[in-house]
């Protein structure tokens, strides 16, 4: 038995799955901020290339790639998938589990998947430059390789507390070219109207995704780009899942479980959309699940229903699971899992019941990830640790069923920028965030009113 289990380059794939062909109920539309009336493709026009506002929308099943892009892809697709033996021995499961690894990437996660399609789209639109937000780094470093290979320049609006916590990941933003500054920011107006209320905000992914919108809107030249939550991201993502049924195949299994973490959710979109496919065919029937952190509960505590992506509530309101646009997380070391929304075809899905959520505390999290690191060889992102822990519940799960089940999940990315984390937890400073109950209820109660 393999326990590596490797494609060839010609077998990157040729297209993106679309799952919007496939679901049984059509996606909720997008509405206008201010009008509260649905939005076409004209109104994004002046965030986006119309190629990707089209990709947004289509329902086009299986859309090509690129050959650039594929070009590109192969400087580190197709990814492995390990049948993690050495895992199952370790917490002595029965149940045969298996990982696709996402942190081979220059960037070390699975964001470079979209941030060059979208760098491509970009270009191809003869845009010169794209603004984006990054909480932690992982999807600024993504985006900042993007621009630089298809020479865009780039603009990151980084998450105050980020900026000044986690350096490394800035100057790899930099290396790769881009131009970085702490959010809230003097640069934009929405920035600066924070600054003068309060000059010492430590900022949040919703203020920064103002600051980039804003900046995107007010100049000719410049995109918007985002690095999860939207369709096209998703879409670009499912090359992990396509990539892994061909594997599994290889492998000569079918996984009974799929688990991705979910920040945005577009690892976990990645992933699974090619599974949940034979699922909805009706042909297999897969567990699909997304694994949350228990301080920023989106699926399994939040509410479905519309609401802004951002703070400054500049955003087009969108139907997906939240905590409110105002909600704050504590700050976890996943950073990349500290947004209040949703990807909407995630929430969809799963308020349609074809995917669960789980949420876990992050200390178990980082119990995992050292069980993980220390027999597979791979120090884990403390996002992708999410996964790792719900793995092996499910498996431990099984084991008590007197069940064997194949376990299937998206490592999204590496943690070698997050060794602060696991040297607080061996330090035992890791502490668990009681569930923000209160402060969910009052994010909540400032969610837009948009008629039924
Ligand atoms: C950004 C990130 C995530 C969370 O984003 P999703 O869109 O939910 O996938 C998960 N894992 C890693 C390693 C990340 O960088």
């Amino acid at each position: 038995m393999e326990t590596k289990i490797v494609l060839k380059d010609s077998e990157i794939p040729k297209t993106w799955y679309n799952i919007m062909a496939d679901m049984p109920n059509p996606p909720e539309a997008v509405l206008h901020p201010g009008t509260g009336k649905p939005i076409g493709p004209d109104d994004l026009a002046p965030l986006f290339p119309m190629a990707l506002i089209e990709q947004e929308v289509s329902t086009q099943r299986f859309i090509p790639i690129p050959d650039e892009i594929r070009r590109i892809y192969a400087l580190w697709r197709p990814s492995p998938m390990y049948r993690a033996k050495r895992l199952e021995e370790a917490i002595k499961t029965r149940s045969r589990i298996y990982y696709k690894y996402e942190g081979v990437s220059p960037a070390g996660s699975h964001k470079p998947n979209t941030s060059i399609p979208q760098a491509y789209y970009n270009k191809m639109a003869g845009r010169k430059r794209i603004a984006t937000e990054t909480g932690a780094g992982q999807w600024g470093s993504a985006l900042a390789l993007g621009a630089s290979f298809f020479g865009l320049e780039s603009k990151v609006y980084m998450v105050k507390v980020s900026y000044h916590q986690k350096p490394y990941r800035r100057m790899l933003m930099e290396v790769f070219g881009a131009k970085v500054v702490p959010s809230p920011s003097e640069d934009t107006q929405c920035g600066r109207q924070i600054l003068s209320t309060d000059p010492d905000s430590p900022g949040s992914l919703g203020i920064a995704i103002s600051e980039a919108v804003e900046d995107a809107a007010t100049r000719e030249d410049t995109s918007y780009s985002l690095g999860s939550v939207l369709n096209h991201v998703c879409l670009h993502q499912t090359v992990v899942g396509l990539e892994c049924v061909e594997q599994m195949k290889i492998a000569n299994d079918y996984p009974d479980v799929v688990i991705g973490c979910c920040g945005g959710g577009s690892n976990m979109a990645g992933i699974s959309f090619p599974f949940l496919r034979d699922k909805i065919a009706g042909s297999r029937n897969p567990r699909v699940i997304a694994v949350e952190p228990a301080s920023c509960p989106t699926l399994t505590k939040g509410v479905y229903a519309y609401d802004f992506g951002d703070t400054a509530r500049l955003t087009p309101l969108v139907k997906m699971y939240t905590l409110g646009h105002d909600f704050i997380p504590a700050g976890i070391h996943a950073g990349g899992l500290r947004y209040h929304g949703d990807s909407p075809l995630v929430s969809q899905l799963c308020h349609e019941g074809l995917i669960e959520a789980q949420a876990y505390h992050q200390t178990g999290v980082f119990q995992s990830a050292l069980v993980f690191a220390r027999s597979e060889g791979i120090l884990p992102a403390p996002e992708s640790s999410h996964a790792i822990h719900s793995a092996i519940v499910e498996a431990k799960r099984a084991d008590e069923e007197g069940k064997e089940e194949a376990i299937l999940f998206n490592l999204s990315g590496h943690g070698f920028f997050d060794l602060a984390a696991y040297d607080d937890y061996l330090g035992g400073k890791l502490v668990d965030h009681e569930h923000p109950e209160n402060k969910i209820r009052e994010a909540l109660s400032h969610l837009p009113k948009v008629g039924a």
